[in-house]
């Protein structure tokens, strides 16, 4: 049940996703949401941890880009003058975001990842687009009231993925 909405992987930090792991599992391009999984939600531009992430993939060949569902102001001002391919009002779950990016990036879905702190649109579109999705926990407790709506939803569907995890362990 639910399994459309179940990620590959659930993480702790978006920064447990390094270029090894990346490699390891043949990805070459990763995508990232902005909002509560690189940093959190009322935070405006990225940090200076985040800027030596990003170029830590960038240094081992994998691309970085952002998927994110805010509005151009708030992901241009978190880019800041990064030199990353980036979509802002992404509208994900749907994927006509995701496909500017895709073909932007001249890049094939089943050597992408996506990462990000929803299921209902980071994970999903993933899951829909044949890209490898991870879940993120949020970077702050905090959700802007739009995402609020959705989290009581989310943990129904994590109730499942966990115990789904456990039974596979068996
Ligand atoms: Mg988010």
């Amino acid at each position: 049940m639910f399994k459309i909405f179940y990620p590959k992987e659930y993480i702790e930090s978006v920064f447990m996703l390094t270029p090894e792991k990346l490699k390891g599992l043949g990805i070459d391009t990763i995508m990232f949401d902005i909002d509560n999984t690189l940093v959190p939600f009322y935070i405006r531009k990225a940090t200076d941890e985040v800027k030596e992430y990003f170029e830590s993939l960038a240094k081992e060949g994998i691309n970085v880009c952002i998927l994110s569902n805010s509005k151009r102001e708030r992901t241009e001002d978190f880019i800041c003058g990064l030199d990353i391919p980036y979509v802002y009002r992404a509208r994900k779950p749907l994927n006509k975001g995701l496909n500017k990016l895709i073909k932007r990036m001249g890049v094939l879905p089943s050597h992408c990842l996506i990462v990000g702190d929803q299921i209902f649109t980071d994970v999903l579109v993933g899951n829909l687009n044949g890209i490898y999705s991870v879940l993120v926990k949020k970077a702050d407790k905090r959700d802007e009231w739009i995402t609020a709506v959705k989290r009581p939803f989310e943990k129904i569907v994590l109730f499942f993925y966990f115990r789904s995890l456990k039974n596979d362990k068996k």
